[in-house]
């Protein structure tokens, strides 16, 4: 069996603890399925990032998209992140979590009039805007409101990020951005906009990439298109390369922000703007996991499967993107391992959370860790079979806090109720 450990995640006596807390003594509390995250993970790795860049003037914004629990945001936030929004929803959570507006950009490859007047609203630092249209929206959206907008435009670099096709998003057959061929003209049509000030230019390549290449890449290409847009006088000030840097799930070998620094920062120190970040993943994946109970084992002629009380609706990744976490005993009893499918307990054959995987023997009533679950797992889940999305516990050395409560079966209704009128 392969295990993950940390100083985060980790045995001792055969038990795992997040931090110093007995992973056991949480679940005992607040049953599972629970998501469980280690505060100091976030701050730790937060700050390694930051650090890495201390040579340019830079900010990390946040993506919450990835996770985006009230205290994880504020976590963030007050170590000096920006927040990084994808919706209106995303948009009030940051602002429910006491994000100043003025650390959030807002984006998203298809906003709507309401998001954007709720961006402009709030005055958020930047829209991130990916289309031509949009711009011109927003200008109409702003003129009506009497402002002028503080506008970044996405362009679509053209490189391969070389991971899922569904997580690349820097290819010219994807959807995102303005192609960088017409961009000059682009910023150029946008910035004789009364209500838009062009200060900022964006690009995002995709998500779990692992080596620097595709980023160095795309910053020259966007570096060279920057200083020609600074040319034809349009002040940009922000230039933006987005998130998408990898983490270790299984046995990948990603590089270190240092790494990633050592490559960038030269070619930073040619433009003259304030450099972005926006990961996600990166900030959170291994900060978390997702406890859950055995419930039943069983074998047919061909597989042995695990039954566990954690599904698709909880975590979606495999499912989605065949990806692989770890799942490891919360308690080892150093059994012999055996190959088993894990699965939850939603009537699809898609509910799986390993395949085919080598696990310790386990039996009904033990507990497992999905580990590297701390980014696109909460934020995934849903209420398909009407199933209760798990809570959230947060952990901070020796304490922990439920930070969201199990759903209980009135969230599931909503407002939802019997129409009499239907059934006369
Ligand atoms: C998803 C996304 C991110 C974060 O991606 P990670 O792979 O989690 O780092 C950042 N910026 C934009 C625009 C995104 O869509």
């Amino acid at each position: 069996m392969k295990y993950f450990d940390s100083k985060y995640f980790h045995y001792k006596d055969s038990e795992l603890y997040c931090e110093n807390v007995p992973v056991k003594k949480i679940v005992d509390i607040y049953g599972t399925p629970a998501y469980i995250y280690s505060k100091n993970f976030f701050k730790d790795r937060f700050l390694e990032f930051d650090d890495a860049f201390k040579k340019v003037k830079h900010k990390i914004f946040f993506a919450s998209k990835s996770n985006f629990n009230l205290n994880v945001i504020k976590i963030f936030s007050d170590l000096g992140a920006g927040i990084d929004v994808n919706s209106s929803g995303e948009l009030y959570r940051a602002l429910k979590a006491g994000v100043n507006p003025k650390n959030i950009l807002l984006t998203g490859v298809g906003k709507t009039k309401d998001e954007i007047i709720l961006g402009l609203e709030n005055n958020v630092l930047l829209i991130k805007a990916e289309s031509l249209q949009e711009v011109i929206l927003i200008n109409k959206l702003a003129s009506k409101l009497g402002k002028k907008a503080d506008v970044a435009l996405r362009v679509n670099p053209d490189v391969d990020a070389k991971t899922h096709p569904y997580i690349s998003t820097g290819l010219a057959e994807n959807k995102f951005g303005i192609d960088s061929s017409s961009a000059l003209d682009i910023f150029i049509e946008c910035s004789k906009l009364p209500n838009i000030n062009m200060c900022g230019i964006d690009m995002h390549i995709g998500s779990q990439i692992t080596t620097v290449e595709p980023f160095v890449e795309a910053v020259i290409k966007m570096s060279e298109l920057t200083k020609k847009i600074i040319s034809a006088g349009i002040n940009i000030k922000h230039f933006d390369i987005g998130g998408g840097m990898g983490v270790i799930y299984n046995d990948e070998k990603p590089f270190t922000p240092k790494e990633l620094a050592d490559v960038l920062v030269p070619i930073f120190m040619g433009i003259n703007c304030d450099i972005f970040f926006e990961p996600g993943r990166y900030l959170t994946a291994n900060g978390g996991i997702l406890a859950t109970e055995v419930l039943y084992t069983k074998q047919n002629k061909k597989k042995n499967f695990v039954v566990v009380d954690a599904a698709m609706t909880d975590m979606l990744r495999p499912s989605i993107y065949k990806a692989y976490h770890h799942i490891q005993p919360i308690q080892l009893k150093n059994q012999q391992d055996i190959k088993a499918d894990i699965v939850g307990p939603v009537c699809e054959s898609g509910d799986f959370l390993a395949k085919d995987r080598e696990v310790e023997n386990v039996e009904a009533g033990d507990f497992l860790a999905v580990m590297s679950a701390g980014a696109y797992g909460m934020v995934m889940s849903s209420n398909y079979n009407a199933r209760r999305r798990a809570p959230e516990i947060i952990v901070d050395g020796s304490d922990f806090y439920i930070t969201r409560s199990r759903e209980n079966f009135e969230h599931l209704l909503y407002d939802e109720k019997i129409i009499s009128q239907l059934h006369k």
